[in-house]
């Protein structure tokens, strides 16, 4: 049975052409640095071994969009707090049970030792915990991109609708655009130009939310071409072929290979949904780049009964990574996860030490499930 949408974006054959174009229209006498910025194309690029097909002065540079792997030590921490110390019911999205937090603490831990901690696939799963256990507190740890952002607005707006007293949410939203600026304004980039950064592939599910148009900042006033592609393996291999044209030709546009979901101007129900219930942070703390300014949201005054973050006056604590770990500068394009000395030894997918290893979308555990034996020698056949 063919599955469409799936099955074309995998043809073996389509690919090897791909990649013969790259390799012919990719110009030896020059490197091409291409930030992946999802951690959905990270995990495609390793899967389905892309990098192999690629030239090598085709550099792959990974980037921060992992949700789970952005969260910083110090919101792991407040999340453990209101299950062990306030006594909550802490419902979360399964990934996040297994971020190590200080001293290594996770919420799985928390959960081991007597708090109360559930697994969701959805928020309104935990409007349903709150509805079924009235008695009890029930917050909803919500994590992700402008992806996941809409549908913990629905949940804010349903809990108002059936006047739940007992539900908050601990929002923990991101802004994809803010964190590329972030990027393109570290030393690394901008200061020092240790990391060569030519284009960027623009994240999938992100714009289908927010559409294409907010990356035409990127190429206009950075003139880094931008690329929106799908999480299919021929989606990620087209979109590096249009950015090594783009380059090749000196443009720098935004362009969308994944016009089957994204357009320019993305989900504007969804837009306007988020907006109802949500306002810009000023700042906000992210593993990798530290705090980068409005690159999160907080939920607005209206909502503000079902903020955590209110109800509970959580402490706001800087709390630095693990200094073995080197999650931050994965994060930041700098490193790559086999740089890391505890890679694949003392952390694995099974024990943790960063938040890189936990989600499938993370850098370290993309390389660990599928790329750890790139690099290892071949025993002659
Ligand atoms: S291998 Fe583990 S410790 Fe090293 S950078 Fe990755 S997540 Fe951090």
């Amino acid at each position: 049975m063919t599955v469409r949408f799936v099955d074309e974006f995998r043809d073996p054959a389509l690919a090897r052409s791909v990649a013969a174009a790259i390799a012919a229209e990719a110009h030896a006498v020059r490197d091409y640095h291409i930030m992946e910025f999802c951690g959905g194309h990270t995990h495609a690029i390793f899967r389905y071994g892309v990098q192999d097909l690629l030239p090598a002065n085709v550099h792959m540079i990974h980037g921060p969009g992992c949700p789970v792997c952005v969260l910083p030590i110090a919101r792991v921490d407040q999340a453990v707090q209101l299950a062990r110390d306030h006594g909550v019911v802490l419902c979360t999205y399964g990934d996040l049970l297994r971020v190590p937090g200080l001293e290594r603490m996770t919420l799985l831990k928390a959960k081991a030792a007597g708090a109360d901690v559930r697994m969701v696939y959805s928020s309104l799963d935990a409007i349903r915990i709150a509805r079924e256990a009235p008695d009890r507190e029930v917050v909803f740890f919500a994590i992700g991109f402008e992806t996941t952002t809409p549908p913990t607005a629905v949940a804010l707006k349903q809990a108002r609708a059936l006047g739940l007293e007992n539900f908050t949410v601990h929002c923990n939203h991101v802004l994809t655009p803010a964190a590329i600026t972030a990027i393109l304004e570290s030393p690394e980039v901008r200061g020092l130009g240790t990391l060569p950064l030519d284009a960027f592939i623009g994240p999938a599910h992100v714009s289908a939310v927010i559409g294409s148009r907010p990356f035409e900042h990127f190429a206009e006033a950075y003139q880094r071409p931008v690329v929106i592609a799908g999480f299919e393996p021929l989606d990620v291999m087209q979109a590096i072929l249009m950015l090594i044209r783009q380059l090749n030709d000196g443009r720098a546009e935004v362009e969308n290979e994944y016009t089957r979901v994204v357009d320019r101007d993305g989900n504007t129900k969804a837009q306007a949904l988020v907006a109802e219930v949500f306002d810009l942070r000023s700042s906000f703390e992210w593993r990798g780049l530290g705090p980068v300014p409005y690159s999160a949201l907080r939920i607005n005054a209206a909502f503000a009964g079902f903020d955590a973050e209110r109800r509970f006056a959580l402490a706001e604590t800087e709390v630095p990574d693990s200094k073995a770990c080197a999650c931050g500068a994965i994060l930041r394009g700098v490193k790559k996860p086999s740089d890391c000395k505890i890679f694949g030894t003392v952390c694995t997918p099974d024990n943790p030490i960063g938040s890189c290893m936990v989600s499938s979308e993370g850098a370290c555990a993309a390389y660990y499930t599928y790329g750890r034996f790139r690099e290892a020698e071949r025993v002659p056949a």
